[in-house]
């Protein structure tokens, strides 16, 4: 099997019923489809709920658009100051080398312009453009390469980038966001993990993974081969409705992660992208997760629920709290809830 791209593709291969063809080929006509062998094949055709399916197979709910949804929702564009980059935060840009990915997730933040001609590669006058600008700006530490998947890109073009990032003094970390390891798990080849190990830099590779059958055994493999070159691994999941909305499957994704020695960065809210409300949760939903994890889980199951404030505000924690101020007058003092929901003074008194 080759990679899936098509409504009649789909269908062929048993993921999804054929009455629904002209419905899933206007979705595909709308939005990039990319369904890899290895995902393909985690999906239970006989599940009409499979978690693998929501996340990749074209739905006839993506037609659905929201007042709310907006084309740009996490505001990348009104932060680029140059083609392919976005310098939101003081001390860190994204480079986007590519619009193009292994998978096309249906929920996708940036589902407008991941799979289009336009901007496919980064030309090299734009990545020339890109890096004078990491060049000028000293308070850049940090340059996250992210699209489109940067790991679908040549070895050769990837160890030119990093050779070349390397080259400006004030960066000094380089992290590099990626679904390949699990959607594509071969292209992470000795030869790739070599380009991505530069002297003199650390750099840090962000798995997105949102269910633990997305962690197969040549995923574990792919990861492996990293984490041995020395390479640490954080992981980017997205809650999403029906893939990984209850307390068992978001313990069983951080656990799965921590033992390919992937550690739980980010959970993030789904964001308002086009067609994408049947996969939204409730911020509650996953406030009330994050407290199934706390205490149930080890320290290193934990990642930071986030969201991205729509116009491009950046991320903020929207976690469940465990401390409230308590008395007015005579210090500090505060009520601190513990992972079974006991409440306790503090300081005690
Ligand atoms: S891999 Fe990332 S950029 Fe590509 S479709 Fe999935 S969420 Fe979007």
């Amino acid at each position: 099997m080759t990679t899936l791209r098509t409504a009649a593709q789909i269908c062929d291969h048993g993921l999804a019923p054929p009455e629904r063809r002209t419905a899933l080929d206007a979705i595909a006509t709308r939005y990039a489809v990319a369904l890899p062998p290895t995902l393909a094949d985690l999906i239970d055709r006989n599940d009409p709920h499979d978690p693998i399916a929501r996340q990749f197979v074209p739905d006839a709910a993506e037609i659905d658009h929201r007042s709310e949804e907006l084309s740009d929702p996490i505001g990348d564009d009104v932060h680029s100051p140059v083609e392919g980059i976005v310098h939101r935060y003081p001390d860190r840009v994204l480079l986007k080398l590519t619009h193009i990915c292994a998978v096309y997730c249906r929920f996708c933040f940036r589902r407008e312009i991941v799979g289009s001609e336009k901007g496919k590669v980064l030309s090299t006058a734009a990545l020339e453009a890109a890096l004078d600008y990491i060049r000028a700006h000293s308070e850049i530490w940090e340059v996250i390469l992210t699209g489109g998947d940067p790991l679908v890109l040549s070895v050769r073009r990837l160890r030119a980038v990093m050779k070349r990032l390397s080259e400006i003094d004030h960066v000094k970390v380089v992290r590099i966001h990626t679904r390949v390891p699990v959607a594509e798990p071969l292209r992470i080849t000795p030869d790739l993990v070599r380009a991505l190990k530069i002297r003199g830099i650390a750099v840090y590779v962000a798995v997105h993974v949102n269910h633990a059958r997305e962690l197969t055994a040549l995923a574990h493999a792919a990861c492996a081969r990293m984490a041995d070159a020395g390479l640490p691994l954080l992981a980017q999941s997205v809650l999403l409705k029906g893939v990984n909305d209850t307390p068992e499957a978001m313990a069983n994704l951080m656990r799965a992660l921590v033992e390919c020695r992937i550690k739980p960065y980010y959970l993030h809210h789904g964001d308002l992208a086009p067609g994408t409300s049947h996969l939204r949760t409730e911020i509650a939903t996953g406030q009330a997760l994050m407290r199934s994890l706390r205490g149930r889980l080890s320290g290193l199951c934990q990642p930071a629920y986030v969201l991205d404030i729509p116009g491009g505000h950046g991320k903020s924690p929207v976690g469940p709290n465990y401390i409230e101020r308590s008395g007015s007058n005579g210090g500090e003092h505060f009520v601190i809830e513990d992972f079974n929901g006991r409440r306790h003074q503090y300081p005690p008194v």
